[in-house]
């Protein structure tokens, strides 16, 4: 499909191929960044038994008649014992934070509200405030065992890999990472090492893309730089084949010298679409090969400009690799915010801009960076989000809602 298409529209052809990867069990302490593929069921209660809250006293509420009470000390319960002794009439037990609660108590006044000389039996504890219930928390009352905790599809955060190590789950069931070959092509590219010859530029692009790849929970491979000819770039394509994904960049605009879909295409690889209703990033391209039945390489083509292909990256692998890993809400998150500075948009493409969230008194707004267009590598470092301007001619003021895209959903 070589005329020009929508985001959407893009969006949906990569969603109808990209297929899910295949799955492995991995250590808990391994699983971080990795997308979770079991949906985890509760195999207990949390937590097991009624515990305290605070350093202080268990009591029996009914027992705390006016606002100062002496009770009797029975032992000292520390987490990690259980204690001997049943709550009676007039009795207390000292208790620590996390250790069981006794079995009668059914409230804990803190140690800052109690009095005790050295030796004493009896222990003076303030009541105000001490209803049934306070300072401690029952079994069962976080969740309850065979609860559905973390559906699949969940990036494994820290917060995942603890409640998981609370309950003991020591390995979980991920996504296979996929494989991503980089392929940077264009005569004028040297290495970011290498010494710059006259008119020659650095490969800046597989470094960002290896990069990105890495953020979206993918394995890069830098397959180097492939010369503007094509039995060089057959080669090198057939290399990156090999890959779950191989992206290129450059080579797929109008010039003479851009040959990279049609060496793609000598190569077996099947054109989904070609060229996108989108700024910058209009010349993206898109094939799938099928390897062996189930067994497919997707194939981007990016823009050489080095902000288009950090774009196209976001906008259109970024969902493929989701959609690979079977990640919940592949598409890119879109939010709406005002802005806090005036703008003009000009051109007849959906247009995404490098900007920068600022807090204001009355909330998040965003705001255009100064941007010179798809080769300027500047602005993106002082921009933590993208606006999304629609397509068209158009004065912005301050205040109005624009769509907002930020690479850390
Ligand atoms: P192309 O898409 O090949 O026509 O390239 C468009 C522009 O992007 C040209 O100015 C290229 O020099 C530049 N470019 C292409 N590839 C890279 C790369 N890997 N790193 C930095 N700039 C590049
Ligand atoms: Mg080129």
């Amino acid at each position: 499909m070589s005329s020009l298409i929508s985001i959407e529209d893009a969006h949906q052809f990569i969603l109808d191929q990209v297929e899910l990867a295949p799955a492995h069990s991995v250590l808990l302490e391994e699983a971080l960044g990795l997308t979770l593929r079991t949906e985890m069921i509760s195999p207990q209660s949390s937590p097991l038994f009624d515990k305290s809250l605070m350093d202080g006293y268990a009591v029996r509420t009914v027992d705390l008649q006016g606002p100062l009470v002496d009770l009797k000390i029975l032992e000292m319960v520390s987490a990690g014992e259980v204690g001997k002794h049943h709550l009676g009439q007039g009795e207390t037990i000292q208790i620590m934070t996390g250790a069981p609660l006794p079995p009668g108590a059914d409230a804990v006044i803190p140690v800052e509200m109690s009095e005790r000389e050295s030796g004493e039996p009896l222990v003076h504890l303030q009541t105000v405030g001490i209803s049934p219930e306070k300072n401690l928390i029952r079994k069962g009352t976080i969740l309850h065992q065979g609860q559905t905790l973390i559906p699949s599809g969940r990036v494994i955060r820290p917060e995942e890999v603890a409640l998981l190590a609370e309950l003991g789950v020591s390995e979980v069931g991920v996504s296979t990472e996929p494989v991503i070959s980089i392929l940077a092509t264009g005569d004028e590219l040297v290495a970011i090492d290498e010494p710059l010859g006259p008119g020659k530029i650095r490969n800046s692009n597989a470094p960002m893309l290896m990069s990105q790849v890495h953020r979206a929970g993918g394995i890069p491979k830098n397959i180097g730089i492939g010369r503007d000819q094509l039995d060089e770039l057959r080669t090198k394509v057939m290399l990156g084949l090999e890959a779950d994904f191989l992206l290129l960049s450059g080579g797929v605009s109008a010039g003479e010298k851009d040959l990279v879909p049609q060496v793609l295409k000598e190569c077996g690889v099947r054109e989904i679409f070609h060229k996108v209703h989108v700024k910058p990033g209009k010349p993206v391209w898109f094939g799938v090969l099928e390897k062996s039945i189930g067994e497919k390489t997707y194939v981007f083509g990016l823009p050489g400009n080095p902000v288009s292909s950090m774009l196209c990256f976001e906008v259109f692998v970024r969902p493929a690799i989701r959609q690979f890993l079977g990640q919940n809400r592949v598409l890119p998150q879109m939010r709406k915010l005002p802005l806090s500075k005036a703008h003009v948009a000009a051109g007849g493409r959906p247009t995404y801009y490098p900007s920068q969230l600022v807090s204001q008194a009355d909330g998040l707004a965003v705001e255009p960076v100064d941007w010179k267009g798809s080769s300027d590598l500047l602005a993106p470092t002082r921009a933590d989000a993208w606006i999304c301007f629609p397509a068209g001619n158009r004065a912005y003021s301050i205040g109005e809602m624009v769509d907002v895209y930020t690479p850390d959903w």
